[in-house]
């Protein structure tokens, strides 16, 4: 398949070309040319399949023959090999938890599948690969998992001082290998422009190959239909044929994974887009017009976005047209307060532990939810990774599973950088000599 550019439908990649670039010659966003309508053979067997083989027959339509089918059967196994189970929360909502990879985020899923992608491609490349990650949290600490250790490819992180989580901090600053975490003196927004300025840089391009493993990398967000699909597949082994998703919106290349499942032939009627303060897109939903905005810090701090990289791809789902976009979406955005309170009660009345990404889906659903329909909210990270916020709410201590243990006994080793992109460079060219 080929993938064109969100800037012009006529300039078409491959997918070697659009997986190692990340973005478009001019700039656009890649989206696949065409999207197939799942058989009604994927259909009868889906209740049977594993994550892998579902990751394998729903993927393969866009990877393969590019990356040849039993190699990328093997590569569907190896990247989603975790857990990921429905869990029933009240009589009426699940958690479709997400969070039980590597670095306990949802972001495993995409990282780990990129990753491998990646790494078949870069065996056919003499030079080494530099991966650029902006990260509000979770993004670094998922790809610089998913790639240490890989070979011809070195990865930078960019992260803003000071604003990330003690525990996400340590998941990818104390990795070492092919990893250098950078510290910026700024936000996640002055991150992400100084990554997007570097994609431009013609000088330093001719220096380093650079690419991202931001979401807006095709193969970050795609291989998230995967749960889609195995979370609709747990539903309806419970019970529920007639399903609604929330899904905890930062960047929106969640969303737009779940879109695409459904424009594959995912049954599911609606999905609530719920933001945290950041309400760009809810706004969007209700007036028409989309109007970004700079991030405002709040405790779901990994989508804190001001604005969204992957509304794009969205629009391009559904033509531009405002009705198509909110006949399949609901928005909702969800105050600090509402966070608050809802990890508290939902503790109080389940026993159920939510992470303050997860708190904002599940509030939203209570909002929104169709009164005949199931709710699944995205549980996209692990409670134990915010304690800060979530112990304070439900009056005690989140066990810490032992993989997050093992990072917070690691050192911590950065590069520093103000957000002037020219200081940016001057760490990259010097991390690239070696
Ligand atoms: C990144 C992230 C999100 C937002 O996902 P997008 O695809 O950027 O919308 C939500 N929750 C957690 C825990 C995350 O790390």
């Amino acid at each position: 398949m080929q993938f064109y550019s969100t800037n012009n439908h006529l300039l078409k990649s491959e997918l070697k070309e659009a997986v190692l670039n990340g973005l478009a010659a001019d700039k656009g966003l890649f989206m696949p040319e065409s999207i197939p309508v799942l058989s009604p053979k994927f259909w009868q067997d889906l209740p049977h399949m594993s994550l892998g083989e579902i990751g394998f027959e729903t993927l393969k339509h866009f990877f393969c023959p590019d990356i040849p089918e039993p190699l990328f059967k093997t590569l569907t196994a190896e990247a989603f090999n975790f857990p990921i189970p429905l869990v029933p929360v009240s009589n009426d909502l699940s958690a479709l938890e997400l969070f039980h990879g590597p670095t306990l985020a949802f972001k495993d899923v995409g990282a780990r599948f990129l990753a491998r992608v990646m790494a078949y491609f870069t065996q056919q490349t003499t030079k080494d690969i530099h991966v650029l990650v902006a990260t509000s949290g979770d993004t670094g600490s998922a790809v610089a998992n998913g790639f240490l250790g890989v070979k011809g490819v070195k990865v930078f992180v960019l992260y803003p001082k000071g604003l990330v989580s003690e525990v996400q901090e340590k998941q990818f600053t104390t990795l070492g290998q092919n990893i250098t975490a950078i510290e910026v003196d700024g936000t996640f927004d002055d991150c992400q422009r100084l990554v997007k300025t570097a994609f431009m840089d013609d000088a330093l391009k001719r220096d380093m190959t650079l690419t991202s493993a931001n979401s807006i990398n095709l193969a970050r967000f795609l291989p998230q239909m995967v749960y889609y699909f195995y979370g609709y597949a747990q539903a309806v082994k419970q019970g529920h044929e007639n399903c609604m998703m929330s899904v905890p919106s930062g960047n929106f290349g969640n969303l737009t994974a779940g879109l695409i499942a459904r424009q594959m032939g995912l049954p599911v009627k609606r999905f609530i887009a719920a933001t945290n303060s950041n309400a760009i897109v809810p706004n969007y939903l209700q007036t028409g017009s989309y109007e970004p905005a700079p991030s405002i810090a709040t405790p779901a701090n990994a989508m804190d976005v001001g604005d969204p990289s992957n509304f794009v791809r969205i629009q391009e789902l559904f033509k531009h047209q405002l009705a198509s976009v909110q006949a399949a979406i609901d928005g909702l955005a969800v105050d600090n307060a509402h966070i608050f309170s809802t990890i508290s009660e939902v503790f109080a009345d389940y026993n159920y532990v939510l992470d303050p990404h997860g708190a904002i889906a599940y509030y939203a659903l209570t909002q929104q939810k169709e009164p005949d329909t199931h709710g699944i909210f995205l549980a996209t990270a692990h409670p134990a990774k915010f304690p800060e916020t979530v112990e304070k709410m439900i009056d005690q201590t989140v066990e810490q599973p032992a993989r997050l243990k093992s990072f917070m006994n690691g050192t911590k080793q950065v590069q520093s950088t103000s957000a002037q992109y020219d200081d940016l460079v001057s760490v990259l060219r010097s991390g690239s000599t070696e």
